[in-house]
């Protein structure tokens, strides 16, 4: 199993999780020709795709999905509150399919195990994932105000991790966002900022961990060294080791052994 990211942030968010020929978009939250290009830079295209799962209605993650999967007829796997919110998006004549998931309840996608969980998150109803191809586990995590004792057992003993640090306390309180910004994002419904995310981790059994990578980093309220910091101070790794998922190119693929 591997993974890459077509690139992660509040601009647009796309990871990629392939076992054998099954190759899974997780979100797509990118206009149709600059998915194309972000594909193209992992050797992919559309054609490659077996399907589509969407986290949440948030345009960083479902503003690219229904016009994709429409033009290239990509199923889509979704909540029932992420399709409610997201309808707006929707294209008069669709030609894909859709299928509902429950948020605690895994199902497979060709090759991929797939099991969902509910975040707290300012979204209808919003989960995350961990794939499995039966042997090694893939989590990722992100757009999550706080953990919770359930995130930290679906995520707990994964072969590589894909996990948000999305600001820095201290830059965002200093920062130059509005004070109802600045609260939203720190609130339990909003992102889990660098400590936080830490401290998630410092729960989890890492024990078989092969690739950590910081997700959707705020390009005005963190930096990816303070990022690394904190992950590898849990790890007791090279700061080095902690791969970083940016804005603009994601990061490449990640083979898990
Ligand atoms: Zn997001
Ligand atoms: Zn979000």
């Amino acid at each position: 199993m591997r993974f890459a990211s077509l690139g992660s942030g509040s601009a647009g968010n796309g990871l990629i999780v392939e076992e054998g020929a099954t190759r899974l978009l997780l979100d797509c939250g990118f206009g149709l020709r600059d998915v194309a290009a972000r594909l193209d830079r992992l050797d992919l295209s559309a054609e490659n795709l077996s399907g589509i799962l969407v986290t949440h209605e948030h345009d960083d993650h479902a503003g690219g999905v229904f016009k994709f999967a429409n033009k290239y007829r990509i199923p889509v796997w979704l909540t029932h509150g992420t399709l409610t919110m997201a309808e707006r998006y929707l294209p008069s004549a669709s030609s894909f399919e859709m299928h509902l998931i429950d948020s605690h309840e895994t199902f497979a996608i060709q090759d991929i195990h797939i099991q969902p969980f509910p975040v707290p998150h300012d979204a209808r109803e919003p989960v995350q994932f961990t794939f499995s191809n039966g042997d090694r586990k893939l989590g990722v995590l992100t757009d999550t105000g706080t953990s919770t004792a359930h995130i930290e057992n679906m995520l707990s003993a994964c072969d590589a991790l894909v996990l948000e640090c999305n600001h820095d306390i201290d830059m965002l309180m200093n920062g130059p966002y509005a004070r109802p910004l600045k609260q939203r994002v720190n609130s339990r419904l909003g992102h889990l900022d660098n400590t936080s995310a830490a401290t998630l981790l410092s729960r989890l059994d890492n024990s078989r961990l092969q690739h950590i990578i910081a997700a959707h980093l705020s390009a005005k309220n963190n930096l990816p060294e303070l990022a690394r910091q904190a992950l590898s101070q849990v790890l007791c790794c090279d700061e080095d080791w902690i791969g970083i998922a940016d804005q603009v190119s994601g990061f490449d693929w990640r083979q898990i052994l």
